[in-house]
């Protein structure tokens, strides 16, 4: 098993990324501390690894708030005495985000209080955890979007993940000498329910799809796979990276009709 031993938070546990992600590191061993703040769904990830076999519990936590992920990285060392992995995944993408004329000020401190801020407040607690633990990975969830302008104008969620990739890049460098491996994973277009709500109509999933060389939407599991990589001691020499998981995305250019 990949991750024996090892005790995982996960944020946004309820859905997409977070919920094959808890289910797939259960399956490689670790004990899972799945987050989010849709506590149905989030309890139902927790039931749903607990009943494969795994060994799981569920906090509701705001990520966007200082003393709720204080209490998450504390749960996790309450209940399982540790916390080795940290997988900062929760986030948004608000319909209301567009050009920087239009997008209201509103939608963008909502946006980076939780895609950026969130980030930050994980990393502020669970790194004292895992200083304690004698090391640890996180891996902070960005988009390729935060590599290069979105051609669908969504500029405080390419801003928020932008600053994703710089703040894991310092940590990174902050804390390489203390085993605690600090990387970003930049996910391409998902068929997950975050995207998918806006590209409703098959028109607007093929002009989406048209710039991706693989010509299909990625998978939560494929990028759980990723996470579980970053997570365990394969990547042992891994840290500071922005681990794309595209399709091709971020290497294709496409000439117009
Ligand atoms: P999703 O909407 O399926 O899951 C996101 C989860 O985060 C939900 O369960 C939600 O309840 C939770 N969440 C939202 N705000 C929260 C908060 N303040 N505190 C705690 N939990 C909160 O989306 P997903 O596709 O699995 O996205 C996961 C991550 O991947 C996000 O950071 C997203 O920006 C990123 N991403 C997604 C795509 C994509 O195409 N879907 C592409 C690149 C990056």
């Amino acid at each position: 098993m990949r991750l024996a031993d090892k005790v995982a938070l996960i944020t946004g546990a309820a859905s997409g990324i977070g919920k094959e992600t808890a289910s797939l590191f259960a399956q490689e061993g670790a004990k899972i501390v799945a987050v989010d703040l849709n506590d149905s769904d989030g309890e139902k990830t927790v039931s749903e690894v607990n009943s494969a076999g795994g060994d799981a519990i569920y906090v509701n936590a705001n990520v966007s708030k200082s003393s709720d992920c204080e209490h998450m990285v504390k749960a996790a060392e309450e209940k399982y005495g540790k916390l080795n992995v940290m997988f900062n995944n929760a986030g948004i993408m608000d319909s209301r985000d567009d050009n920087a004329q239009v997008t209201e000020e509103e939608v963008w401190d909502l946006t980076m209080a939780i895609n950026l801020k969130g980030v930050f407040l994980g990393c502020k607690f669970g790194i004292p955890a895992m200083q304690k633990a004698g090391g640890g990975s996180i891996i902070n969830t960005a988009s390729f979007v935060g590599l290069m302008g979105a051609a669908t104008p969504q500029v405080a969620y390419t801003a928020s993940k932008g600053g994703v990739i710089s703040l894991t890049r310092e940590l990174a460098v902050i804390h390489a000498r203390e085993n605690i491996r600090v990387n970003a994973l930049c996910p391409g277009p998902l068929r997950t329910e975050l995207l998918m709500k806006f590209l409703d109509t098959e028109a607007k999933k093929q002009k989406r799809l048209v710039h991706i060389p693989m010509g299909r939407f990625g998978e939560a599991k494929e990028m759980a796979k990723a996470a579980l990589f970053l997570a365990s001691d394969e990547s042992s020499y891994t840290t500071g990276t922005e681990f794309v998981v595209d399709g091709g995305i971020t290497s294709a250019y496409v000439t117009p009709e």
